[in-house]
């Protein structure tokens, strides 16, 4: 037993199964990953969910992807064992084919945010000076796009403001569409804490979440409709008193109009609007509104929505006019919900941004960047297609081939019928994955690629905290990393020199000098400095400065310092129930399952907890229509129908319906969501359509 513990390793590096990013070791014997051990990390203290536990079996998982493929016979062939040589070239000769004939945004790719930062800039920077094509967009378009714009029109900083650790602080949590237990189990640890200090607790749901039933005042909220409550409760806050007059003359512009705006929610109208008890809206209103450290907390429950931007800036107008943001524990904070969602967003690979969250618009952010690749400014492209947007591009036929990163838009994207055209008119269609995802399946190449255990580079997590990844094993068969992949597809196509690098950790010191002066500034973060201070937050402008756990502190990020509050009317969601289907339904997450379940599907034991779909339904409405708990039933949108088991709850309203959305083929709910988007960052509306339910026997 001696020997055995001897030749085992523990490799410190963090989970990549959500937002918190927790630390912990992985148990590395024989050249594989065996286990997992506690790591005293400042944000989860060593804890680690269900998922985090097993997440390691990825690694050596029997489904990995060992070699390229390529789809040998036409659409109707079958994918087959190729080479990279022959993948690689492949590639090329039609990349060049299809640019030479139709432009160069006849190329697109499909990124994530699942991947390092380095993989993440590594994409953003082929894509733009190799490839040449404005069409880059990544999936954080569907996960918290919404959030990342309301907070820079209103503190010209995307970035959560606080740490996980000043929780604690707070008087009164108002948690607004997340599922913190569930989602996020690790960063509840610092709820706890706070309510064991005597914290408050409200949450406003359509769902009794596990959150809500350990609340003080649940606010049961009709979906889509979360901007009446937010401004009714403000309204009453000005009624009782409870507006720091003196923080929103000094440090912020547009009260007034906001003051203006929300006079007519009255707890009634709420009341009328979102289904929550007008005396419910009140109380809320005190126990926020009296608390001497407030802080909110939201995510996709607000976020994905036709006025998700608006639903996050409702929030920071009650958060700045409390005269929160800036204090320890105070304030409002985005809950990022994709292992690393907030650097993926940072790094280049959104339509409209350039490393360092620098505008594609701007010409002197334009003439840096350029700079840094050594490309002349007018060779860079201009703003692309929001990922949304890419996909109805690839159906009309504008856009020829993708190559799609870490996504499963088979599952992940509303309206499943635009984005089977769009995936089958592509040629080819490009995949680089780890295991064969619903996409993959239909791709005319499939590359393999490394996990999180075989990476070396950095991560950023949920609170802007800048954590390295390190590599503990080596890939399985002829798995690469994506960089390297990129790397060898620039040299085939005569760019080389633009992607020259043979280590990840070339690409971050690039990284530090393509965002020095931006917004999300990484130039003073080193990897040395990252293991000396357990992360390091941006900014960080320089090797001297610890970083920056806590925004706002004195100055927003605007140029006079100051926040801006908006206005915020309601607006009814893009899909309202009616005779035929009058229910609403929503979607989300359960804590077994990552996104659309293409990686924990696989590892038995979460998959065991929650092995399929279910629909969710009140009993009332259960009994009128006549439906017993575990009965199959058709749920039925405008877009087509599922069969699903029901789960009869009390604990969801009874109009509302619910289904997770982590599965694939017949049982992927976003066939049957809207794809009706935000205006202004084009996130879709999944967490509200008009559906109806039905009993098989009577469909
Ligand atoms: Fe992993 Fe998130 Fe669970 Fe932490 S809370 S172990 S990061 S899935």
């Amino acid at each position: 037993e001696h020997a055995t513990r001897i030749s085992e390793e523990l490799v410190p590096t963090h989970c990549s199964f959500c937002g918190v990013q927790c630390g912990m070791n992985l148990k590395v014997k024989d050249g594989q990953v065996i286990g997992v051990e506690p790591r005293n990390y400042p944000h989860n203290r060593g804890s680690l969910c269900p998922k985090g536990i097993v997440a390691y079996q990825q690694a050596s998982h029997p489904d990995r992807l060992l070699y390229p493929m390529i789809r040998r016979g036409g659409k109707g062939g079958k994918l087959e064992r190729a080479s990279w040589d022959e993948a690689l070239n492949y590639i090329v000769e039609r990349w060049q084919r299809i640019q030479a004939e139709y432009g160069k945004d006849a190329v697109s790719i499909y990124s994530g945010s699942s991947m390092t930062n380095e993989k993440c800039y590594a994409m953003g920077k082929f894509a733009r000076a190799v490839l040449g094509t404005r069409h880059i967009d990544y999936n954080g378009r569907l996960c918290m796009s919404s959030a990342a714009v309301a907070y820079a029109k209103a503190f010209g900083v995307d970035r959560a403001p606080l740490p996980l650790t000043d929780i604690p602080e707070a008087n009164c949590i108002l948690t607004v569409g997340v599922n913190l237990a569930e989602c996020f189990p690790i960063a509840m640890q610092w709820v706890w804490k706070a309510r064991d200090k005597g914290a408050h607790l409200i949450v406003l749901d359509p769902r009794e979440t596990p959150l809500a039933r350990t609340a003080d005042l649940w606010l049961p909220v009709r979906p889509g409709t979360d901007i009446v409550v937010l401004n009714a409760i403000l309204r009453q806050m000005i009624h009782d008193g409870l507006i720091d007059e003196a923080y929103l003359r000094e440090r912020t512009n547009g009260w007034e109009q906001v003051r203006e705006e929300v006079e007519s929610y009255t707890p009634e109208y709420a009341q009328k609007i979102s289904g929550v008890p007008a005396a419910r809206i009140v109380a809320a209103a005190r126990l926020y509104g009296r608390a001497a450290t407030s802080l909110i907390m939201h995510a996709r429950g607000i976020e994905h929505s036709t006025h998700g931007v608006d639903t996050c800036l409702a929030c920071v107008n009650l958060a700045l006019a409390r005269g929160q943001l800036g204090k320890p524990g105070g304030g409002s904070m985005m809950v990022t919900g994709q292992g690393n969602g907030q650097g993926g967003r940072e790094m280049g690979q959104k339509a409209n941004q350039l490393p360092g969250y620098r505008h594609i618009d701007v010409p002197e952010e334009r003439q840096y960047i350029a700079d840094v690749w050594g490309i002349p400014v007018d060779e860079l492209p201009w703003e692309g297609a929001a990922a949304t947007e890419m996909v109805h591009l690839m159906a009309d036929g504008e856009i020829k081939s993708t190559m799609i990163a870490c996504s499963n838009l088979m599952v992940s994207l509303p309206d499943n019928k635009v984005v089977q055209k769009a995936l089958h008119n592509l040629d080819p269609l490009i995949v680089v994955d780890f295991f064969m995802s619903e996409t993959a399946e239909l791709a005319d190449v499939v590359l393999p690629t490394t996990v999180w255990c075989e990476d070396e580079g950095t991560t950023t997590n949920l609170e802007g905290r800048v954590i390295k990844i390190n590599r503990a094993v080596d890939p399985p068969g002829e798995a690469m990393p994506d960089w390297e992949i990129l790397r060898e597809l620039a040299r085939r196509m005569g760019k080389g020199a633009l992607i020259p690098y043979q280590t990840s950790r070339e690409i971050w010191e690039e990284v530090r000098v393509a965002s020095k002066g931006g917004v999300s500034d990484y130039y003073g973060i080193t990897w040395e400095k990252i293991d000396e201070q357990s992360g390091v937050f941006w900014p960080c402008p320089s090797e001297d400065h610890p970083g920056t756990p806590r925004l706002f502190t004195e100055r927003f990020g605007h140029p006079d310092g100051k926040a801006k509050m908006f206005p915020i009317t309601y607006r009814p969601a893009a899909e309202e129930p009616g005779a035929d289907f009058p229910f609403r339904l929503t979607t989300g997450r359960v804590v077994y399952q990552y996104l659309s379940g293409n990686q924990t599907r696989r590892l038995g034991f979460l998959n065991s907890q929650a092995p399929e779909p279910w629909v969710e339904i009140h009993p009332h409405a259960a009994n009128q229509l006549g439906i017993s708990n575990d009965e199959i039933v058709r749920l039925r949108t405008p877009r087509g129908s599922m069969q699903l088991k029901a789960l009869v709850v009390p604990s969801i309203r009874p109009d509302t319906l619910f289904v997770p959305y982590h599965y694939g083929h017949a049982q992927a709910i976003n066939q049957l969501t809207n794809a009706a988007v935000d205006p202004t960052v084009k996130i879709p509306e999944y967490k509200v359509c008009a559906a109806t339910i039905e009993k098989l026997s009577t469909a």
